[in-house]
């Protein structure tokens, strides 16, 4: 197949490369950052020179991209992709999205006979790299068997929620889980440590007790060594992405207390100027606030 590949930053990168290492599958890719764009031509991929050349001739074309605004001017801008796909093409996001601008830009597509899959990713840069990240996949049935092929050679896990939306739906409940653990995570290791408690020991303890998740482990791993940039997910990213899952919750009425929480927490930590940091950086806020720190 013939993929054009549209984002490859912490995420898109290492997904684009993994088609190109795994598969026969040929890949034209566009970013705004050469550099980005040199980490896939050097293993085989072909450079486009803009979003339309990304887009003509492409079996697929997928977008991995940070905001839905950017999501949007690459689809529906001028010069997008929207602009450039025709007949027998399938358009995938694999950003996480806002569930309203998937519906805008499915219906934008449909309107040219054009199918479009909400494909977002979870298991973060580790899992990216090691092609283990789990894709929940919204859209017509037959436009996700027929992408199953190229998706699969960059994830070990694809699943097939339901209808357009669905994937984002699923992407957005996963993330607020996360993003809570983290807060809960960084309030306990705060607490244990201003209690005396080597924070090495207590997170060798918690690692193998019922507080244990995935999110523990890896903020954990980050918090200890003070380690909060480069980001391997931004705090600006999960900030939005928790965003959504609030509106999400206003649109249906359902109450996310846990969610607001933490919410707020990723806003204090983004007003010290942490945005660009790692979304583990929430860490931060405890430390200023109690004057102490968490770290091996
Ligand atoms: P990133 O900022 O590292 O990468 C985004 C890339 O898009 C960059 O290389 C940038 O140059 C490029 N870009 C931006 N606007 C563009 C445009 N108009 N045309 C072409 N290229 C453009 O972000 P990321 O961490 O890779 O995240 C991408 C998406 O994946 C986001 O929606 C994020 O929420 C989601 N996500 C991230 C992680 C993570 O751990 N980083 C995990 C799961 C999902």
């Amino acid at each position: 197949m013939k993929v054009g590949f549209i984002g490859v930053g912490n995420m898109g990168g290492p997904m684009c490369r993994n088609i190109v290492k795994r598969s026969n599958h040929q890949v034209n890719v566009f970013d705004l950052n050469p550099a980005a764009v040199k980490s896939c031509t050097d293993l085989g991929a072909t450079a486009a020179k803009s979003v339309a050349d990304a887009t003509r001739g492409a079996d697929v074309v997928m977008t991995s991209l940070p905001m839905p605004r950017d999501v949007e001017a690459v689809t529906l801008g001028d010069g997008g992709i929207l602009a450039s796909i025709g007949p027998g093409q399938t358009y995938i996001d694999l950003s996480t999205n806002a569930p309203s601008m998937v519906k805008k830009i499915g219906a934008a597509m449909a309107a040219k006979g054009i199918t479009m899959l909400d494909a977002p990713v979870s298991g973060g840069t580790v899992g990216a790299e090691a092609a283990t990240i789990a894709i929940m996949v919204g859209g017509e049935k037959k436009a996700f068997d027929d992408a199953l092929p190229v998706l699969k050679s960059f994830s070990a896990n694809v699943i097939h929620m339901g209808a357009l939306g669905t994937g984002t739906a699923a992407k957005l409940v996963n993330n607020m889980l996360a993003f809570c653990n983290m807060a809960a995570a960084a309030e306990g290791l705060m607490l244990g440590v201003s209690a005396g408690l080597d924070p090495e020991k207590l997170v060798e303890v918690i690692a193998n007790s019922s507080g244990n998740s995935n999110a523990f482990k890896m903020f954990s791993q980050r918090a200890l060594k003070g380690q909060f940039t480069p980001p391997s997910f931004a705090l600006d990213l999960a900030h939005k992405d928790l965003h959504l899952a609030l509106e999400l919750g206003d649109e249906l009425d359902v109450p996310l207390p846990q969610g607001t929480a933490t919410h707020n927490l990723q806003r204090m930590a983004r007003r010290m100027g942490l945005g660009g940091a790692d979304s583990s950086a929430i860490l931060s806020v405890y430390e200023t606030v109690l004057g102490r720190t968490v770290r091996l």
